[in-house]
């Protein structure tokens, strides 16, 4: 196994790039810790499969170099690498049977028959056919098929590292949430570094222990959920993480306060003069109604029951604010004004996050 390093990556292509936008892959400098569990998100288009080839060797970038460890791989092919990688659709070989597919790796590896037979059997286990050994692949459906990706990707124990571009989108939902925690509990068993690619947070979050977030070519955070959560680095991991995503209103910062459309809102940490598109961001988790005449004046759209907790749906002149209650909480019918949790806004320029000047105590962790 290996730390993977990405050092000063980027990637065209387009045989003469010029500018930025040329680049699927703008300038990237990453490490991936050894044996860690990560998620790569972000919407379709934003470079996640580009960084995934350009790891496991389909793909050489236009700059920078891939190392595995203190080893320059960057020219070397997927073979070379040791590198195990499940795609969205399945690669099988429809004349074999679903035990030799799963045997594949191991067997052109040269390994013991003995070996190859238990671990088929256990992996076979894992993705649920270990009924079905003896059947020839073809004539499964697309949904089996991507099992038995799935499990020639993780037969093998000497990996350096098990890439998943999307490996469950034709998977039913019900299995999708099995094999997430299978991978999981695979990940455990063996510290395998995994980098499992997806658009949707929720894979993410319940799969990985770090979560890298992409948009537009860039990596715009990388941390945990916790953190992806509390202190999204940039808008896009405001909006595109939780659900609904965070609020986000233009403003105007000086001090202690932000204005928003004539109205104050306080802000726990000082800022200093910001030049340059200025927002706040706050999560409808700490967004509340006011019960006195402090806060923005909102018109209540509508209000959806959604089991655990009711989401609040609000104009504020024009722009759109969510907040979500508590399950059963009362929303008297003159209800009209909304507050923040100053600790909880963010403040961004130009997209990304500005630490407030003085440290704020971090807020209690609390249940959401
Ligand atoms: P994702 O996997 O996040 O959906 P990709 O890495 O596939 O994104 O694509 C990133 C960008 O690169 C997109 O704009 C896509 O159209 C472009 N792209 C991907 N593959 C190729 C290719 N082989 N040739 C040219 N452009 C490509
Ligand atoms: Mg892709």
């Amino acid at each position: 196994m290996a730390r993977i390093t990405l050092d000063n990556l980027a990637h065209s292509y387009l045989p003469k790039p010029t500018d930025d936008d040329d680049f699927a892959l703008k300038q990237l400098d990453h490490v991936w810790n050894d044996g860690e569990a990560y998620a790569l998100l972000g919407a379709s288009g934003c470079g996640k499969s580009t960084l995934l080839n350009i790891i496991s060797g389909l793909l050489i970038p236009t700059r920078g170099r891939v190392l595995f460890g203190d080893r320059d791989v960057t020219r070397a092919d997927t073979v070379q690498r040791n590198i195990a990688q499940v795609f969205q659709f399945p690669v099988v070989y429809d004349t074999m049977t679903v035990g030799d597919n799963l045997a594949f790796p191991l067997r052109n590896r040269g390994m013991d028959p003995a070996y190859v037979a238990g671990r088929v059997q256990k992996i076979a286990a894992m993705i649920g056919m270990d009924q079905v050994m003896n059947r020839k692949a073809r004539g499964l459906t697309a949904d089996a098929k991507q099992k038995i990706s799935l499990g020639r990707g993780m037969v093998r124990e000497d990996v350096n590292a098990i890439l998943f571009d999307e490996p469950l989108t034709v998977i039913d939902p019900h299995m999708k949430w099995e094999l997430r925690t299978q991978l999981k509990a695979l990940h455990n068993e063996f510290g395998h570094t995994m980098i499992y690619v997806t658009h949707d947070q929720t894979e993410a979050l319940t799969f990985a222990d770090k979560v890298v977030v992409m948009h537009d070519g860039r990596v715009v955070q990388l941390g945990t959920p916790e953190e992806l959560f509390d202190a999204p680095e940039h808008t896009f991991v405001g909006y595109f993480i939780g659900s609904p995503g965070m609020n986000l209103l233009e403003a105007e910062v000086s001090g202690h306060m932000a204005r928003v459309a004539g109205h104050e809102v306080p802000l726990a940490g000082g800022y200093r003069a910001l030049d340059g598109r200025v927002q706040i961001g706050v999560r409808p988790e700490f967004v509340s109604l006011s019960d006195d005449d402090e806060g923005l004046p909102v018109t209540i759209r509508r209000i959806e029951d959604v089991g655990r907790h009711q989401i609040l749906r609000a104009d504020f002149a024009g722009q759109p604010i969510n907040a979500i209650l508590p399950e059963g909480a009362p929303v008297p019918a003159d209800a009209h004004r909304l507050k923040f949790r100053p600790e909880r806004v963010n403040v961004y320029l130009d997209d990304w996050r500005v630490p407030p000047l003085h440290s704020v105590a971090t807020p209690q962790k609390e249940a959401v």
